[in-house]
């Protein structure tokens, strides 16, 4: 290491930050303005990262620079206003500066002991968490990446539940010879609930699937004759908030099925659970209470940096019993203060209760509810000013953040390929992004709202450059 490569005295990181600082405004100063993708090719993007292993190092000042440039020059503005691809969100500045400070600050935030302000500010968002999505208070809460890891964090909460009640124990002694679980889920469930089952060794071949409607919505008469014929441990995972419709499982009536058979209900709602937040928008998550265990995400449509999700277990002692571990140089906590790494999968970890905080502190009960509805009334005026177009068609029912977009063309048999070449335009345009999708059969445009600083204006740009595709596409 050379001198020059590493900045010890406090001036230097000084001047390195503000150099960060610097480029970091300059860059959100540009996200109203600049276009949506990068221009450059995915081969001149990894250029701009290339080289080979440097051997010797380069000043700290040089090293920033050069990314921040790099940076500039290929990072996709999904933390803007225009994006509506897949369900991604943007940054509250709150929430944006608790992140800068939570690196900082470098916290170890998976032991009580290597850090008790870690997991201070987590014992009290738990508290936020829970009463802000009407969650019962006694709840296990863990603080992890994604919602992937939530899945997986509940559903192994879940498989210690349902065996442990069937005699087992699961951690101990394996799933060999174990009762077999049955897991039983919505046609429409996310991957990341088949991920979760793969990693539980649960797998994913023996899922029963129970049909949807035309939203997406589990179809509860299905779900109870399913679940007539089954016998022993069962789990049964539904949605809030479908990737494509936004659509919402009846929870209710499925709470009622599982209670016939004592299933544990699991609820994905990476996104759609935010809208227990909203007075307005929280009868669509009717019965929610009932379930057994709830995975959502912060870094959605709560908008804090990536990465932050949150499992969420009725019933702590299963969470514990599936989460927990022991050893003896671990330092016990005191006074029953939260040891962090009681309730997630990983041991050494980031302080994402820092920015969580942030966030919930900075909008309060009444800003999320706003930014929720904002993101769902969005969503209803770009359905409404694009179908007003001939030819376009809205393919479900708005219920959320989420709209399913067709495009049609003098010849029916080629709305797919017209509405993939509309896609692509519309990516090449820039003004905005939006994924494709396919939608029981048919392809799809998906325009997803859930950033903080979306405004009508910014959907009104989006649907001029949508159209103008179109009609190009069209000819
Ligand atoms: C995004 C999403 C997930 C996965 O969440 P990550 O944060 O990407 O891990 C799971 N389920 C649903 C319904 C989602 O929308």
């Amino acid at each position: 290491m050379t001198d020059e490569s590493l900045s010890s005295s406090s001036a230097g990181v000084a001047a390195l930050l503000t150099q960060a600082r610097d480029a970091a405004v300059k860059y959100l100063e540009s996200l109203p303005e600049r276009p949506v993708f990068p221009a450059p090719s995915f081969e001149a993007i990894r250029n701009l990262y290339g080289g080979a292993l440097p051997e010797t190092g380069r000043p700290a000042a040089e090293v920033v620079r050069d990314l921040a440039a790099a940076g500039e020059a290929s990072v996709v503005a999904s933390a803007g206003p225009r994006y509506f691809g897949y369900v991604i969100g943007g940054s509250i500045p709150a929430a944006l500066a608790a992140d800068w400070l939570t690196s900082t600050w470098d916290q170890n935030a998976g032991l009580w002991s290597a850090t008790p302000a870690a997991s201070a500010v987590e014992e009290v968002v738990v508290r936020w968490i829970l009463d802000l999505l009407g969650l019962p208070p006694a709840s296990g809460v863990g603080i992890v990446t994604g919602c992937q890891m939530a899945n997986f964090t509940c559903l192994a909460a879940a498989r210690h539940g349902v065996l442990r009640r069937a005699g087992w124990n699961v951690e101990a002694d394996g799933l060999a010879g174990a009762p077999r679980i049955q897991v039983v889920a919505g046609a429409e469930a996310h991957v990341t609930i088949h991920g979760a089952l793969r990693m539980l060794g649960l797998g994913t071949s023996s899922i029963i699937s129970v049909p949807s409607d035309a939203q997406g919505r589990m179809v509860a008469g299905e779900l109870v004759k399913t679940l007539a014929g089954l016998e022993g441990p069962v789990i049964v995972c539904a949605q809030a908030g479908n990737v494509n419709t936004g659509s919402f499982d009846p929870i209710e009536e499925i709470v009622r099925a599982a209670e016939t058979k004592k299933a544990w209900v699991h609820v994905d709602g990476a996104f759609g659970l935010w809208a227990a937040a909203s007075p307005k928008r929280k009868h669509l998550l009717r019965g929610i209470a009932g379930a057994d265990s709830w995975a959502t995400d912060a870094h959605k449509w709560l908008n804090v940096p990536y990465d932050s999700g949150i499992a969420i277990v009725k019933s702590a002692e299963d969470h514990f019993g599936a989460m927990s571990l022991k050893a003896d140089y671990i330092e016990k906590s005191v006074n029953e203060s939260r040891e962090p790494l009681d309730w997630v999968p990983e041991f050494s970890r980031r302080g994402r209760g820092f920015a969580l905080w942030a966030a919930i502190r900075n909008l309060g009960r009444s800003g999320i509810a706003e930014m929720i509805d904002r993101g769902a009334d969005l969503a209803k005026f770009a359905a409404e000013k694009l179908s007003k177009e001939a030819g376009v068609e809205i393919l479900a029912e708005i219920v959320l953040n989420q709209a399913l977009i067709r495009f049609h063309g003098k010849n029916a048999e080629k709305d797919d390929e017209l509405t993939r070449e509309v896609v692509r335009r519309v990516q090449e345009d820039r003004v905005c992004w939006l994924s494709g999708t396919r939608w029981q059969g048919k392809e799809a445009m998906r325009f997803s709202v859930c950033n903080w600083s979306t405004t009508e204006k910014d959907v009104e740009r989006s649907v001029e450059s949508i159209l103008k595709c179109y009609r190009a596409a069209r000819g």
